[in-house]
């Protein structure tokens, strides 16, 4: 669709104002955003397809931080463990296990689910192997950053089981994810970027630090990391190097805005001070430290990290360790736990946990140019929301947004817009047989249970 006109709805620009224009319209022409205003001062753009958003939101489309498309078929496999057991007992039986059909069926259903549920930018932290993701996304119309998630070292207390793709040399990991960088940077139009990556502490050695280090900085690129995801992890660390995880990585001299953090639940005062000096992102994922007690809540410092003006951003993790991709569920919970768990009512605003997940998730991934506002000139990343339904009733201008953070969900977004391009309309999504992905990813998900080598049983009986 060549010229689009949404007209009639309520618009929250994320600009740097922060507007919300009233009977407000965006016009897009092709990829990008032509112009925002009132509806009637473009009420002459000539369009091919005008939506009509009375009683909507037109936002930008939600960026999910932190996403793993090819654990989306373990939804129920690591429920209610321990990181480490979720990690080495449950999560990696099952990537080990992961076919090319598997991994891309896995990829499709994610896409549904976040497009469903109005995000349009995803950052996929790797798994393996990862074309197939891409393709995925390709296919579907989503926009995102791939990577492999390297690691090159194992110990007997963090054991990998032999035949997963990342359990690689040094070398190996760094000529693959080499390989996925030239091969997926700038895909589709740049709909689709790359990045390097890196699994978490006890897999990566100084030698891959360093090397990827190099390769990202060559190649203008990311590299995102599970870090200090919990006190165990950190300890890991420490017992090895005598520092936490963040200080270790800065003893190394790499650090710079290119390293992109995910969790981040144990840090240092000091560690946040360097963050910020090195501008690193930080991923923040509510939604896993309910699900899987990293800590991130309780010994977490996000509400200082923003204070301080890092860039954190807001992500959904998997159906595996969250286990929702729901992107208003995490704002949701972004603006009401550190405020629990401090005692303090107005800790994170609902505002800002609408930023986290648009326009400062855009910063996070180095895309703020082009994606996480709507403004002329931007990419068309747009979603409508309808607001005449009973969670948004009564609605005001002074509580548009909290209503939004506190009592919006996923299930509100009708019509998304990507690159230009509407990838659902009307809550169809246009782009995949969503019937036919539930079926097979279910199929093929049976197929591969039997075969992993923990078996679960429901707790009460089936009859
Ligand atoms: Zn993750």
């Amino acid at each position: 669709m060549a010229r689009i006109l949404i007209t009639n709805g309520t618009v929250i620009t994320m600009d740097s104002r922060r507007r919300i224009v009233k009977d407000g319209a965006v016009a897009i022409e092709n990829d990008r955003i032509v112009d925002v205003g009132k509806s009637d001062a473009l009420k002459d753009f000539q369009a091919e397809k005008v939506f009509n958003a009375r009683d909507r939101v037109v936002m930008p489309g939600l960026i999910d931080a932190h996403c793993h498309h090819v654990q989306m078929l373990a939804r129920g496999l690591a429920d209610d463990v321990d990181l480490i057991a979720w990690c080495y007992d449950r999560i990696y039986p099952y990537e080990t296990l992961l076919t090319d059909e598997a991994t891309y069926l896995s990829a499709l259903l994610c896409c549904i689910e976040m497009i469903r549920t109005g995000t349009t930018c995803v950052c996929d932290p790797g798994g393996y192997p990862m074309d197939n993701v891409g393709r995925a996304l390709a296919e579907s119309g989503m926009r995102g950053i791939i990577a492999w998630s390297g690691m090159d070292q194992w110990s007997d207390d963090r054991p990998l089981p032999d035949g997963l793709p990342g359990k690689l040399s040094t070398e190996e990991t760094l000529k693959v994810e080499e390989k996925l960088v030239k091969e997926w940077h700038e895909r589709e139009g740049g709909r689709i970027r790359a990045s390097y990556g890196l699994r978490v502490e006890p897999n990566v050695t100084d030698n891959l630090y360093r090397g990827i280090n190099e390769l990202a900085k060559r190649d203008g690129v990311m590299v995102q990391m599970h870090a200090a995801v919990n006190k165990d992890q950190v300890e890991w660390v420490r017992s090895r190097t005598g520092r936490t995880t963040i200080a270790h990585m800065n003893s190394l001299g790499i650090l710079g805005p290119h390293w992109y953090f995910i969790h981040m639940a144990v840090l240092t005062d000091e560690e946040l001070r360097v963050l910020k000096d090195n501008d690193c992102r930080v991923i923040h994922v509510p939604g896993a430290t309910l699900h899987g007690a990293y800590g991130s809540a309780t010994v977490g410092k996000f509400p200082e990290m923003i204070d301080m003006g890092i860039t954190v951003a807001l992500g959904c993790d998997s159906s595996a360790a969250n286990n929702s991709l729901d992107m208003f569920r995490a704002m949701y919970e972004a603006a009401t736990v550190h405020k629990e768990a401090r005692v303090v009512p107005d800790l994170i605003a609902p505002e800002k946990a609408l930023e986290m997940a648009t326009i400062d998730g855009a910063r996070a991934v180095h895309w703020d140019n082009e994606i996480g506002s709507l403004e002329k000139g931007k990419k068309a990343d747009v979603v409508i929301v309808e607001c005449k339904r009973s969670n948004w009733i009564p609605l005001h201008d002074f509580s548009l947004v909290p209503t939004l953070v506190y009592s919006g969900e996923g299930a509100d977004v009708e019509t998304v817009i990507i690159d230009g391009s509407i990838v659902m309309e009307k809550r169809k999504i246009l782009t995949v047989d969503v019937k036919k992905v539930l079926r097979q990813a279910q199929r093929a998900t049976q197929k591969l249970i039997k075969k992993l080598p923990f078996k679960l049983k429901p707790k009460w009986p089936f009859e």
